[in-house]
């Protein structure tokens, strides 16, 4: 049991209150613009040409791996025992929660250390220790803001991007009991000197440090973490053990082709040339080095991806989780990443959520889409996001999980495609009784079986004859 439960079913529900919380409609109101101009400015300053070939390159790239996965694993696992660290497989996130954990305790761990991994959020892992009398803390500033409010993040590389900046003065207020309260917290400045301040002290308390990785790489045994902060090479390099957690999909073969992710990767979340602190990690210190952890471990989630492989959904583990797709989406940008009820928002939750939780619970993602398109037009891996969402709700009605009205809807709709001349008829009638609904007005403000459509705007009523009268009358 995590303080987290998923409330991806009640999507619906949790979209109406993002729509009435104006402290989110701010918040998202500052974010909207920023990430998208700074994707562009980068792509742009880049040459369109050579970042649409690195996409390509990035795509094939994944492609091959996904379809040499085993052995690139077994290669993976070769190198990091060599270089004398532990891979520990879990097929489960109970199977990571119990691995982390024993690992904690036999480092008689009463404080961990976590630069941001969404593996973890995942897993529930900050729960389960928690629960297991170990305290968490997060490095990340953002994860660290919304740990001190009890929440999971609302985006995957900008975890508090729903929360307002006297939203974060209030919780640093009621957190830091120890400053004195009458010190200036008015500015950008000293709120993040702030924060540095009281992490530093946790860097050093810490036994045990978890990290993700962006990536790991067969060729060396290496895990790779990029970070704007730092945060994530101090969680690693001071406590005496690291702990990496990761999935399986995200090893690439050699060195070289981590930099073609990395080069696709900072311009498509924030619009960086790279991210500034970009580490690699290769096992336990050795006698030569003078800092590092004593132990090194990894944690090699697979939770359903290897039931990806092989399906319409395989596409989806070529996700280097950028965020790009959720920052240009405007379902996303309208109610924000905690609607979406679970570790993954956006289109790429929108996919990945019911692979991973079954679409009987997240079912309503892959229908929260205007099919603008957009996700996968700037998806540096070029990841069919509204094809695979159209493949999940095939198989929400195949599995009788889409409600009455509709199904009965496209059955009806089916009958008629199906006799064309019945059809046009059909379509006929429909415009003329469109016509009489809407009074001379040219737009109808209610319409039965589409009042969900209707209650916040006006149908138009069709004017001119049918396509098909239409298209007859010119040939
Ligand atoms: S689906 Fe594409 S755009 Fe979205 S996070 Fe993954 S890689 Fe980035």
């Amino acid at each position: 049991m995590t303080l987290h439960e998923p409330t991806t079913p009640q999507f619906k529900q949790n979209a109406h209150e993002a729509l009435r919380d104006e402290n989110l409609q701010s918040a998202l109101r500052g974010a909207r613009n920023g990430f998208v101009g700074k994707r562009a400015a980068a792509r742009a300053k880049l040459g369109e040409d050579e970042f649409d070939g690195l996409r390509d390159a990035a795509r094939d790239l994944k492609n091959h791996v996904l379809a040499n996965l085993a052995d690139y694993l077994e290669a993976y696992e070769g190198k990091v025992t060599a270089a004398g660290g532990h891979v520990h497989w879990a097929e489960t996130a109970e199977d990571a929660q119990n691995i982390v954990l024993d690992i904690c305790r036999k480092a008689g761990a009463k404080t961990v250390n976590k630069g941001k991994t969404m593996i973890s959020e995942e897993c529930g892992i900050n729960d389960h220790l928690a629960a297991n009398g170990i305290k968490p803390v997060e490095t990340d500033l953002g994860e660290y803001i919304i740990q001190l409010r009890g929440e999971t993040p609302s985006h995957i590389i900008a975890p508090a991007v729903h929360v307002t900046v006297p939203q974060v003065r209030e919780e640093f207020q009621k957190a830091h009991t120890h400053l004195p309260e009458s010190r200036d917290l008015s500015g950008l400045d000293t709120l993040l000197s702030e924060a540095r301040g009281v992490l530093r002290e946790k860097y050093f308390q810490a036994e045990v440090g978890i990290t993700g990785a962006n990536m790991l790489i067969a060729e060396t045994g290496q895990s790779v973490i990029v970070t704007n902060e730092g945060n994530g090479d101090l969680s690693q390099s001071l406590p005496r053990v690291h702990i990496v957690m990761a999935s399986i999909e995200k090893i690439v073969p050699t060195l070289e082709d981590s930099s073609t992710i990395l080069r696709v990767l900072g311009r498509s979340a924030t619009g960086q040339d790279m991210s500034v602190y970009t580490t690699y990690s290769s096992g336990p210190r050795r006698a030569e080095d003078p800092d590092g952890p004593e132990e090194y471990h990894v944690v090699l989630l697979d939770n359903g991806r290897t039931n990806m492989l092989g399906t319409e959904f395989e596409e989806m583990l070529r996700c280097i989780r950028c965020g790009a797709c959720m920052n240009h989406c405007p379902v996303y940008q309208t109610v924000g990443g905690h609607a979406y009820g679970w570790v993954y928002p956006g289109p790429m939750g929108a996919v990945l959520t019911p692979s991973l939780i079954g679409v009987e619970e997240g079912g309503h993602l892959p229908n929260a889409s205007t099919f603008c398109g957009r996700c996968e037009d700037v998806c540096p891996m070029r990841i069919p996001l509204p094809k695979m969402m159209r493949h999940w709700r095939e198989r929400e009605f195949e599995k009788k999980l889409t409600p009455g009205a509709a199904r009965y809807g496209l059955g009806l709709w089916a009958f008629f495609a199906k006799r064309p001349g019945l059809y046009r008829a059909g379509t006929r009638l429909g415009m003329a009784a469109l016509r009489l609904l809407g009074r001379g007005r040219g737009r109808v403000s209610s319409l039965p079986l589409a009042g969900g459509w209707t209650a916040t705007r006006d149908m138009p009523v069709p004017s001119g004859d049918t396509f098909m009268a239409q298209w007859k009358a010119k040939r």
